[in-house]
């Protein structure tokens, strides 16, 4: 019997009155995969709860900061001693301290971090920290991948090889737009190109050393390499938005994982451990321009909250444990494997694309390599497969360009059962 989702399709109705569009931030609302979405009560390890009592095994967790899964009793300890002393006072506090500590000592381009509360915050506060060290205005950005919906980097390709950005949204000024270039994820050959012509006006380049905002998207091998040998040769800066990858890829994030240093790196997710935090960080002879060490402004009423900051450092401490990364990915690759072994057996012609324990499914037979490809991809084919797997109590993310998140509360019983809900619903979307 197909489950009931009553109660939530009467909450989204309401919600609709109240909230735009129904959500507070667009995915939410299913809209890509045509239904209304589930209104979640509860979450526990590897498994949510909606208002209705569907239990779903959940590949979400948070777009990726609940790494050690929902509920995890250390956090929860943790934030609860916390919240026992106060919320916030607008103050320094030795939390900010314990976690700026555990940022600098874990990722090999960071040697001063400054908190924010999203993102978002992140990537904006670095341009603006890259355009006054440089004194450069343009940044280079690459299709597909997402930073946060500031004006600079909510911006899409124009036509032509070498172009400037147009809006992705209304209410972007064409002449912010104007400052951004947009490049081709993996292609190392046009940013030589783009760099010969506009390079010593470009203030940085903007990444995300796997990109998980088209599917997912790894660099290829020497991709990376390549933008920091760019950044070198043209006076820019390399920015790694590592708002996924922080902590993910391996405890020192994607630079430590790929060997690539940047001279400025942005966080969020994981390091907030499920409460609202970013992070940007780099060398300390750039970051000692933020006010009020230096010049340029940028500042926060909730920045470094206590609760937030708590969270953080209980869930950065999971992750020092021995053998948390090699446990994370091999459930992340027995999952990958499950689900490529599903896809064959029932007929649906996919491309499956992994790195560590985060993944994407992308249902096309094309390979992905970047935006171009990634929207290869029969969206209705992943809406079928997406709304047979959450009738079987599977909750990934409602759109074909996501990422699947792997937890450590996922367990191979999960997986095991994730694997089998998918061949049903594989053959729901076979071509
Ligand atoms: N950068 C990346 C790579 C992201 O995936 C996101 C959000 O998903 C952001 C930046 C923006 O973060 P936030 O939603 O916290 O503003």
């Amino acid at each position: 019997m197909a489950p009931s989702y009553r109660k939530s399709q009467e909450m989204f109705e309401e919600s609709q009155v109240y909230i735009p569009g129904g959500v507070n931030s667009p995915v939410r609302a299913f809209k890509s995969v045509g239904m209304d979405p589930p209104f979640i009560a509860r979450g526990n390890g590897s498994r949510m709860w909606d208002v209705d009592g569907n239990e779903y095994i959940d590949y979400v967790c948070s777009w990726g900061p609940l790494i050690l899964g929902h509920r995890h009793p250390a956090v929860m300890h943790a934030v609860q001693r916390c919240l026992e002393r106060g919320i916030t006072y607008g103050a320094p506090t030795d939390l900010e301290l314990t976690l700026a500590r555990m940022v600098v000592e874990a990722l090999p381009g960071v040697e001063m971090v400054r908190m924010v509360n999203s993102g978002t915050e992140a990537t904006m506060s670095a341009l603006r920290l890259a355009r006054a060290y440089t004194k450069r205005n343009k940044i280079v950005k690459f299709e597909g991948c997402y930073h946060g919906h500031h004006d600079s980097l909510l911006i899409k390709a124009g036509s032509g090889a070498l172009t400037h950005g147009v809006p992705t949204s209304p209410g972007v000024p064409e002449n912010i737009a104007g400052n951004t270039i947009n490049a081709r994820y993996n292609d190392l050959p046009l940013l030589e190109k783009i760099m010969a012509e506009v390079g010593r006006e470009v203030a940085a380049i903007i990444v995300e050393p796997a990109a998980g905002n088209m599917g997912l998207v790894p660099a290829a091998e020497g991709f990376l390499e390549g933008l920091r040998k760019l950044c070198n040769q043209y006076g820019a800066l390399l920015i790694f938005d590592e708002v996924i990858t922080g902590f993910r890829l391996s405890y020192g994030g994607a630079q430590s994982y790929y060997n690539v240093t940047p001279d400025l790196t942005c966080l969020g997710k994981i390091i907030g451990g499920g409460m609202p935090v970013g992070a940007y960080g780099g060398v300390r002879e750039i970051m000692q321009m933020i006010s009020p060490a230096g010049p340029v402004y940028q500042a926060g009423t909730l920045s470094g909250n206590p609760l937030a900051m708590t969270a953080g450092i209980a869930t950065l401490e999971q992750l020092q444990q021995p053998g948390v990364y090699e446990e994370l990915n091999r459930k992340s690759a027995l999952l990958a494997q499950g689900l490529s072994q599903a896809a064959k057996a029932a007929g649906a012609s996919v491309w499956f694309n992994r790195v560590q324990s985060l993944q994407c499914t992308f249902f096309t037979s094309q390979a992905v390599t970047d935006f171009a490809s990634a929207s290869t991809s029969d969206t209705k084919r992943y809406a079928a497969f997406f709304k047979s797997m959450l009738d079987q109590g599977i909750y990934l993310a409602p759109a074909q360009f996501e990422t699947a998140f792997v937890s450590l509360a996922h367990t191979d019983e999960d997986i095991e059962r994730t694997v089998e809900a998918s061949f049903n619903a594989f053959k729901a979307a076979a071509n």
